[in-house]
């Protein structure tokens, strides 16, 4: 018997996790490059001192205040949804979020499933909550096949579906035909989630999948504060969903779960959302201007509605993410084989990246 008793298939397995390096220019974890005003800072700073004077309580379990905050966010960035708090749940992080939708509606005897390439958490939360794990495949442009998807759910007759747009590692958006139609395909039997962690970098035109709530209330819709909100350090995750889905999430919850300084610094960051999430526009133009210039390269590129690019295919993706390394730029080796992932940073951490790529005479693969 090996030390400690962990649960078998648990055993000898690496936490999940890309590395945490001091480099000059880190575009591995698809982070907002660009820091909080002094004004957002003081701000913030302020509302967590108030928080602190009553630490000897627990917070507002319900986070009543935050959930408003939410709410109001979605409605003004999605108008057509009108969020109501009640329909809005949050967590530390949207991957605490779906934790609790796996706790909630997976579990010993059900199943969850995906396409890959895909987040690579997915299956670590179907693992972590005894759910089986079955997934399916994109086509070689990363977009989900609708028959093949509706065959996989007949199949496996799912009680989850995750669906992320944009997807992580491609930076694929779904059509709302697809939510649609997985949303059908499931039914009653089980719920359907859409993870929009970088919903709010998808390219004009392409509609949020909140539009479609009023009409599935097996549709559960995922954000984070992580990624637009430039929020990682939070760690504040959230969902738009039916009520009662957000009920079923109460059963599962630890007490508490949010704390008192977490509610108060989302809640003030939410009050700056026009400054925090003034970068987008300028990260879009960035990515597509990436997207350009890695083509240039005579490199394949995914399209992608997110902040982060997947770009390829080198026979030894290893060696270039080393000699990116080397040249103080870390990157994501993620991604099918032959593929790398950078996320979209500042001007100058662009043209970093790209001299660093040019330099590592890995831009023609
Ligand atoms: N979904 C996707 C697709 C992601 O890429 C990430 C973070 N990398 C998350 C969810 C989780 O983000 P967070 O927990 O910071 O909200």
């Amino acid at each position: 018997m090996s030390w400690p008793p962990i649960r078998e298939e648990l055993a000898g397995i690496e936490p999940y996790g890309a590395p945490q390096l001091d480099v000059p220019v880190q575009l591995n974890v698809n982070e907002n490059p660009y820091q909080p005003s002094a004004e957002t800072v003081a701000d913030i700073a302020a509302s967590v001192g108030a928080a602190a004077r009553n630490l000897n309580r627990y917070p507002d379990r319900e986070f009543v205040a935050l959930r408003e905050g939410l709410a109001a966010y979605l409605r003004s960035d999605v108008p057509k949804a009108e969020i109501t708090p009640e329909q809005v749940w949050a967590a530390n992080g949207s991957n605490e979020v779906m934790l609790q939708l796996l706790q909630a509606f997976g579990g010993p005897g059900r199943t969850a499933i995906s396409f890959a390439p895909t987040y690579s958490m997915y299956p670590e939360y179907a693992r972590d909550t005894n759910t089986e794990w079955v997934v399916g495949h994109r086509e070689t442009d990363f977009a989900i096949d609708l028959e093949k998807a509706r065959a996989l759910v007949e199949e496996t007759r799912p009680h989850v579906v995750l669906l992320p747009s944009p997807n992580n590692p491609t930076g694929t958006a779904l059509p709302p035909e697809t939510v649609t139609a997985l949303c059908e395909a499931v039914g009653e039997a089980g719920i359907v989630v859409v993870d929009e962690a970088y919903g709010e970098f998808r390219r004009s035109g392409v509609p949020s999948a909140l539009e479609l709530l009023d009409r599935h209330r097996n549709l559960v819709v995922t954000r984070t504060m992580s990624k637009a909100f430039a929020g990682a350090g939070l760690r504040l995750g959230y969902l738009a969903a039916d009520p009662a889905i957000c009920d079923a999430i109460r059963v599962v919850r630890l007490p508490y779960h949010l704390s008192a300084v977490t509610q108060a610094a989302a809640s003030a960051a939410l009050r700056h959302a026009p400054e925090l999430l003034g970068y987008v526009a300028e990260l879009r133009e960035e990515r597509d201007a990436l997207v350009d210039w890695l083509r240039a390269e005579g490199l394949e590129v995914a399209d992608s509605d997110a902040n982060f690019v997947l770009f390829g295919r080198y026979a030894d993706r290893h060696a270039v993410w080393r000699g990116l390394l080397d040249r103080g730029v870390l990157i994501r080796e993620t991604g099918p084989e032959g593929w790398l992932r950078v996320s979209v940073g500042t001007p100058q951490e662009m043209d970093a990246f790209k001299h660093a790529l040019t330099d590592v005479n890995g831009a023609r693969a």
